[in-house]
C-alpha cells in the first residue's frame, strides 16, 4: 500500500512537472514607428490610417511567425523589415537626410537568449539595414560594422543591395531644406526649440519614424530590433542610439527586450535600454517602473525626449514616451492594439 501511495505521489508530481514544462508563455509582439510632436490637429484621417495600417501590417507579420512557433528574433526582424520598406517611417526607404543630403542608416538587433547582437551604422546601399545587423550577428565575429565596410559585408552576405537613390522621398528631402533654412537662422535652438549649447537638431515632425520591434516567443525567448535614418540634418559620421547595443536596443531573457526612439544622444548618455534591464535584474524593479523612471524622469531631466517599447519575460508590455505622441502597437492573445497619441 505504502508503495502505491508513493508511486501515485511520484506520478502526480511528474505530470504536474510536465504541465509546467510544456505550458507555453504568451507570445507578444510590440512595434514602434517613432516618437515626437505628433498632434491629432496636424494629422489627416488618411495619414492616420496609413500609419495605423503600416504598424498593423508589421504586427500581423511578426505575430504570425510567433504563432507558428517561430523565434522572437525572426519576428522582430520581419516586422522591422516591413516598416523599413514603408516610406512613411524614418528607416530604410523614407529615411531622413543628413546635412550633406544623404541617407545614412543605423540598425541593431539582439537575441535575449544568448545575448548575441549585431549592428550596422551609416550604411547607404543595403535595402534592409536590420537584415545587415542580423548578418553581422550571425555571419561575423563582430557586433558592429560601419559605413562602406558594413555595406560590403551585407553584399557578401547575399543581402539585397540598392542604389542610394532608392531611399529618397520627396517629403524627407523637403524637410531637410526646411531644417537647413531654420538652422541657418536659429542655430542656437535645439531639438525641442529651446536654447541649446552645441547640438542644434531642429525638432521637426519629419524626423520621426525610427522603427523598432520587441517580442516574446513560445520558448520564452526575448528579442529586440531597431532601425533608423537617424535625425534630419545630422552631421557627417553621426551615429545615434539605434545602432548601439545597450542604448537604443537591448534584450536579455533575464529581464526584458527594449527598442528606443528619440533624441539619440541622450539615450546613449543614459545607456537607456541596458540601464532599464539592470534596474530590473539588480534592483528588482518591475519593467513598468524601471522604464517609467528612465523615460519619464531621467531622460527629460537631462533635456532629452522620446519613447521606447519593451516586453518582459512574462509578457508585460511598457510603451512610455514623454513626447506628444508615439506610433506604437502590440499584439497579444491574437488581438491588435495600435495607438498614436497620448491616451
Ligand atoms: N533615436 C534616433 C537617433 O537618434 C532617432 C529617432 O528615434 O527619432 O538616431
Amino acid at each position: 500500500m505504502k508503495y502505491i501511495v508513493w508511486a501515485c505521489l511520484f506520478l502526480g508530481s511528474l505530470s504536474g512537472y510536465t504541465q509546467i514544462k510544456t505550458a507555453k508563455p504568451d507570445i507578444v509582439l510590440v512595434v514602434h514607428g517613432g516618437a515626437g510632436t505628433i498632434l491629432k490637429s496636424q494629422m489627416t484621417p488618411e495619414l492616420e490610417k496609413a500609419y495605423t495600417d503600416g504598424l498593423t501590417e508589421a504586427l500581423k507579420k511578426g505575430y504570425s511567425i510567433l504563432e507558428k512557433g517561430g523565434t522572437s528574433l525572426d519576428a522582430v526582424e520581419a516586422a522591422v523589415k516591413l516598416l523599413e520598406d514603408n516610406p512613411l517611417f524614418n528607416a530604410g526607404k523614407g529615411a531622413v537626410f543628413t546635412n550633406e543630403g544623404k541617407n545614412e542608416l543605423d540598425a541593431s538587433i539582439m537575441d535575449g537568449k544568448t545575448l548575441a547582437a549585431g549592428a550596422v551604422a551609416g550604411v547607404t546601399t543595403v535595402k534592409n539595414p536590420i537584415a545587415a545587423a542580423r548578418a553581422v550577428m550571425e555571419k561575423s565575429n563582430h557586433v558592429m560594422m560601419t559605413g562602406a565596410g558594413a555595406d560590403k559585408f551585407a553584399a557578401q552576405a547575399g543581402l539585397e543591395i540598392v542604389d542610394p537613390s532608392y531611399f529618397f522621398t520627396e517629403q524627407r528631402w523637403k524637410a531637410l531644406q526646411e531644417v537647413k533654412k531654420e538652422d541657418s537662422t536659429k542655430t542656437e535652438l535645439d531639438h525641442s526649440g529651446k536654447k541649446s549649447s552645441s547640438y542644434h537638431f531642429i525638432n521637426k515632425d519629419s524626423k520621426f519614424g525610427t522603427v523598432g520591434a520587441v517580442a516574446l516567443d513560445q520558448s520564452g525567448n526575448l528579442a529586440a530590433a531597431t532601425s533608423t535614418g537617424g535625425m534630419t540634418n545630422k552631421r557627417f559620421g553621426r551615429v545615434g542610439d539605434s545602432t548601439i547595443i545597450g542604448a537604443g536596443t537591448y534584450a536579455s531573457n533575464n529581464t526584458c527586450a527594449i527598442s528606443c526612439t528619440g533624441w539619440g544622444e541622450y539615450y546613449i548618455r543614459l545607456v537607456m535600454a541596458k540601464t532599464i534591464s539592470d534596474m530590473m535584474e539588480f534592483g528588482k524593479m518591475t519593467l513598468k517602473n524601471a522604464a517609467s523612471e528612465m523615460l519619464m524622469k531621467r531622460l527629460p531631466a537631462l533635456g532629452g525626449d522620446g519613447g521606447l517599447i519593451a516586453v518582459d519575460g512574462k509578457g508585460n508590455i511598457a510603451m512610455p514616451f514623454n513626447t506628444e505622441g508615439m506610433y506604437r502597437g502590440f499584439m497579444k492573445d491574437g488581438k491588435i492594439t495600435v495607438k498614436i497619441y497620448k491616451d
